[in-house]
């Protein structure tokens, strides 16, 4: 036997035990003829006292950090407890030892604070796992993985794999594709998600299919994206959107009881798409504060009478002018302000200027509009805007979607100010009725909003004939949103063959391509398709959500880094010149 225990076992119940120990050396702390040694598992941490005097042999044999060790030896009481530890009460009195492995010295420390920079871990993952932080988050995933099968177990949810060698199809983010030996000239593509899979086996009568697993789409990376990442992927039939929302409504309140202790009880709220834009400008608000956008203009639209007939350019001529109003904010200096109209004017939020209004408490007025704006207008804007003495208004001005982005920007900024986005505070809830199509200017064509295979609401179905009324179709489409994060996105799909055709022909698809690429679900549509509808989760977002932190990096085993690489494996790398002949593949590089 190895071991009797492990290392976060031992408590002071243990005194007088003989026991064997198994583990990495954390540190070495000698004094005189005594060492210290913390020797540590996966399960904890336990203090090891040698004595020379007793055992002379560590002396021939010294340790290193990282040796793989094996301790025999008692379980005392010790001296000077360590309260901070689960172990902290007691102490090994090692009798005898051997070195299982000796450790080159580790290029980083590997304790929770670390003196390693994120490349350098990245390379050496296998030991940045060993840090206490990882290790928990790697639990913490493990975790929600069970629980999330538990759940969907308990509401009849069968776990059935789809296949990662699939084709290549257009829409959605480009495709990883594998090179196929056994058919030259042709490449499988690695699945974007198990969407159609899923869909057919609905048609096969499944009923309710989960799976969590990974999918992989070739974008570019940004800090919180990884180029293969995990869902967890559901798909149910005979279901109207209400089923699905209470459902997985269900699983995240499960969830989060069994991973936070925290017991949501209210129904999640709803938002329209449309009320999520125009009030928060986008469609993933954060609700932990309020805050939200007040349209004082809106595509030369004017809803606040106040700004009427004022001889000022900026206000006159604004396709759209947006405000928000800072709670007790009236006192900000000018430093302050000008610090904030530096912040819009940064390339990412791409303002040109911020105006304000300070509602003194003493009903006063104060604005960087003074010379437009009398005193009575900016009463009124005020009160257009629900601010309150104190408050200050911020207004920016511009272009509709722009305006709109920059100050659903600048409200997630003055919230995070103002310490309004408390991380021990969850806000869940659902936008819902998407619409189905987007115009991308950059294609100058109409794409998905979601994907090809959602179903127009089947009021606005007869629209699907009409290019004109695109984008005013919309979906039984639905995000889950928590904390300003999307965590999750699905749709009721569309199950008839004649739609399908319709939708494909709608994103400017021929018969002929529609037929190639989609003849599969095309075809399995004409043999009995039930209604149905889904959704999928980010697995690992949600896990770095319960984990309080904000990259998904964490909460990955063995993750890419912002360049799309492994720099442990140090891939993607050439391959051989043989493995290209098999291929049959050149390169033009
Ligand atoms: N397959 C979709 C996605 O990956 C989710 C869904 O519609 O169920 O976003």
């Amino acid at each position: 036997m190895y071991r009797t225990q492990t290392c976060g076992a031992l408590r002071l119940e243990h005194a007088g035990e003989e026991v064997t120990l198994a583990g990495w050396v954390q540190t070495i702390r000698k004094h005189g003829s005594i060492t210290f040694v913390d020797l540590r598992d996966r399960y904890g941490i336990t203090q090891l006292f040698f004595n020379e005097s007793l055992n002379t042999r560590l002396d021939e044999t010294p340790l290193g950090r990282e040796y793989v060790v094996q301790v025999k030896g008692t379980v005392v009481e010790r001296s000077n407890k360590n309260p901070k530890m689960p172990t902290g009460d007691i102490e090994i009195e090692v009798s005898d030892f051997a070195i299982m492995n000796v450790s080159a010295l580790p290029p980083f420390t590997i304790e929770e604070e670390t003196d390693g920079g994120d490349e350098l871990r990245m390379k050496y993952r296998y030991l940045d796992l060993r840090r206490p932080t990882l290790k928990r988050n790697m639990e913490l995933r493990y975790r929600v993985n069970r629980s999330v099968r538990n759940y969907l177990d308990t509401q009849g949810f069968w776990d059935i794999e789809t296949p990662f060698l699939i084709r290549s199809t257009p829409e959605g983010a480009r495709d990883f594709i594998v090179p196929s030996r056994m058919n030259e000239g042709e490449f499988y593509a690695l699945p974007q998600s198990p969407q159609t899979f899923k869909q057919l086996l609905m048609v096969s009568g499944y009923d309710r299919y989960y799976q969590i697993v990974k999918c992989f789409r070739d974008e570019d990376l940004r800090a919180d994206r990884q180029p293969e990442f995990t869902q967890i992927d559901c798909e149910m039939s005979f279901v109207e959107q209400e089923d699905v929302l209470q459902i997985f409504e269900g699983l995240f309140k499960h969830v989060f009881r069994e991973i936070k202790s925290v017991d949501i009880t209210d129904a999640f709220p709803r938002m329209t798409w449309e009320d999520a834009m125009w009030n928060y400008g986008n469609d993933k608000p954060d609700l932990r504060f309020d805050m939200p956008l007040q349209n004082l203009k809106v595509n030369h639209r004017v809803y606040c009478e106040a700004l009427q007939g004022v001889d000022f350019k900026v206000t006159n001529e604004a396709e759209t002018l947006l405000a928000i109003v800072v709670p007790d904010g009236a006192g900000y200096t000018r430093k302050q302000t000008d610090e904030l109209t530096e912040w819009v004017k940064r390339p990412q939020i791409g303002m040109t200027g911020l105006l304000y209004i300070k509602c003194g408490t003493d009903g006063s007025f104060k604005s960087s509009v003074d010379k437009f704006f009398d005193e009575q207008r900016q009463s009124e804007i005020a009160a257009f805007c629900s601010a309150k003495p104190g408050d200050l208004i911020l207004i920016l001005a511009g272009k509709e979607a722009r305006t709109r982005k920059a100050m659903s920007e600048l409200r997630i900024e003055m919230g995070e100010r103002l310490q309004l986005r408390n991380p021990d505070v969850y806000k869940p809830l659902w936008v819902i009725d998407f619409p189905l199509f987007e115009y991308d200017e950059d294609e100058d064509r109409w794409v998905a909003r979601h994907h090809p295979f959602t179903a127009p609401k089947p009021e606005h179905a007869a629209w699907m004939n009409n290019r004109e009324r695109f984008g005013e179709i919309k979906a039984n489409a639905y995000d889950i949103v928590l904390n300003g994060t999307e965590i999750g996105g699905g749709s009721i799909r569309i199950y008839q063959r004649d739609l399908q055709e319709q939708m494909f022909a709608a994103l400017g698809m021929d018969r002929e391509e529609a037929k190639e690429k989609f003849g599969f679900l095309l075809g399995a549509f004409e043999y009995g398709a039930p209604p149905h509808g889904g959704i999928a989760f980010g697995f690992d977002r949600l896990c770095a959500l319960l984990g309080g932190q904000e990259s998904i990096r964490d909460y990955i085993a063995f993750p890419k880094n912002n360049a799309g690489r492994d720099v442990m494996l140090n891939a993607p790398a050439a391959v051989d010149e043989k493995q290209l002949q098999d291929l049959n593949l050149r390169l033009s590089v």
